[in-house]
């Protein structure tokens, strides 16, 4: 705390992480004696730099902009930008130092890293947006690399924004570089699936783990926080495997569809006209809006958060228990909070935490990047076909590591561990690095 002062996001990460870890130390003294944590819990190298832009009526506008290389032990660095007003180091670092861990999880080869800028794309136009992503890449371009660092897109960052990001790139460096970024649109270099890759994946996950518990997805009652990217295809997947949807929500309030939620609806809202998911209820009588409304209130059999950090509290947790809620598995990063998480696991919730239920978003970067590499393009259903056989592998990964040391269905410690081995492992092999 002293050395990272005001950061309360990285420290609730850190600490999450490190509780967990204490069996594999008792079992390897050598990850000890050559400090791999202290060294996994410094950044490599941490970027700040100042973003400025002109908006529509010509006024110069300031932001913040930040790219932290966590640990490229496995491979480049890899992960997302994050453009949202909350934005500052703590909260870069939380999510560097989660998605060193995830993308280790993956057994992919990435290292882990995190960006993003203070700037809120609501209500700003297409062509502000351009400016930011091109002023953001002006500076951001002299870091990054396909063998050296890989961004990716995160909340506010979407297909519109990678195409920005990416075009300046190509035009500051002259190389048409694909590797560079993952998240691209299919036209143009871009891997079929990533877009639904997280969303699926939890989805894939969750079924991995009912399966574990003798039952299904088929004629589930579910929620959904958010109705971003993940979100969306979250419910998406649901559907299809025939569970049934009744609430999303957005940070405006939340959305309760008895009949379930009317995926079309919420994809023209949110995709295609950049709308409020309160405008759901104007087109769907049976649906109720509650303005700052949480989902977690709807009765439900399986939880899955994916808007953002931290919004299912100790108190959304009693809720969902009480209602008779079996599963949760989080979409997002952190978004249970860590007394949420102990409920969970008193009540004997299966709980999937974000470091292993939502990687297949980054896993299938990795697959964009292999297809960049070898200047392939795969089908759909092929790399569906991939990812789902990657969360069946991190699952068992996760789960027989947890009976391994001694905490069977311990998703947290399974994945914890299984990431921190094959970082460590690589770390102890390069030397003081
Ligand atoms: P999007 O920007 O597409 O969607 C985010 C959703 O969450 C929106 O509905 C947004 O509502 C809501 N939201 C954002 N901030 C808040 C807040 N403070 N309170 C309440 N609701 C909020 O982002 P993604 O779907 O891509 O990301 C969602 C989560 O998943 C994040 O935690 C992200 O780090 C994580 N994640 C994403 C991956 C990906 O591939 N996209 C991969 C792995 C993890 P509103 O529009 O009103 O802001």
């Amino acid at each position: 705390v002293r050395r990272n002062p005001g950061e309360a996001e990285f420290h609730q990460a850190v600490k999450e992480v490190i509780d967990t870890l204490v069996p594999a130390l008792r079992a390897h003294p050598e990850y000890t004696e050559h400090k791999i944590i202290e060294r996994i819990c410094e950044p490599e190298r941490q970027i700040i730099f100042r973003v400025p832009w002109q908006d529509d009526r010509g006024e110069v506008q300031i932001n913040r902009g930040f790219r932290v290389g966590f640990n490229s032990a496995l491979g480049p660095y890899k992960g997302g930008l994050r453009f949202h007003p909350s934005v500052y180091l703590g909260i870069v670092k939380f999510l560097g130092f989660e998605q060193t861990f995830k993308n280790a999880v993956t057994g992919m080869p990435i290292g882990g890293a995190k960006g993003g800028a203070d700037f809120d794309p609501k209500g700003r136009s297409d062509n502000e947006v351009m400016r930011f992503c091109q002023s953001f890449m002006t500076e951001l371009h002299r870091h990054i690399g396909e063998l050296t660092d890989v961004p990716a897109g995160d909340i506010g960052v979407g297909a519109r924004e990678i195409g920005y990001l990416f075009g300046q790139y190509k035009r500051l460096t002259n190389r048409y570089e694909s590797g560079v970024i993952t998240g691209k649109s299919p036209a143009w270099g871009g891997a079929l699936v990533r877009r639904e890759a997280t969303g699926y994946g939890a989805v894939y996950f969750l079924e991995e783990m009912l399966k574990a518990r003798h039952d299904g997805i088929e004629g589930k009652t579910c929620v959904v926080s958010g109705s971003g990217n993940v979100a969306i295809y979250a419910i998406e997947k649901l559907q299809e495997l025939g569970a049934k949807v009744v609430a999303c929500s957005d940070s405006g309030g939340a959305i309760h569809d008895p009949r379930g939620i009317d995926l079309a609806t919420v994809k023209r809202l949110k995709e295609v006209e950049r709308r409020r998911i309160r405008d759901y209820a104007d087109e769907h009588r049976e649906a109720r809006y509650v303005a700052g409304g949480k989902v977690w209130d709807i009765p439900c059999q399986v939880a899955l958060p994916c808007a953002t950090e931290n919004e299912l509290d100790e108190q959304a947790a009693r809720t969902l228990i009480a209602n008779g809620c079996i599963a949760v598995v989080e979409g997002a990063n952190m978004p249970v909070t860590p007394e949420g998480v102990r409920l969970f696991q008193e009540a004997g919730t299966a709980y999937g935490p974000g470091k292993a239920a939502n990687a297949g978003g980054v896993a299938t970067s990795a697959l964009e990047m292999q297809q960049n590499a070898s200047r392939d393009a795969w089908t759909f259903e092929y790399t569906d076909r991939r990812l789902r056989e990657i969360m069946g592998k991190i699952h068992r990964d996760c789960y027989e590591t947890a009976e391994e040391f001694g905490h069977p269905r311990n998703y947290v410690i399974g994945a914890n561990i299984v990431g921190f081995r094959r970082i460590a492992e690589a770390m102890l092999a390069f030397g003081v690095v």
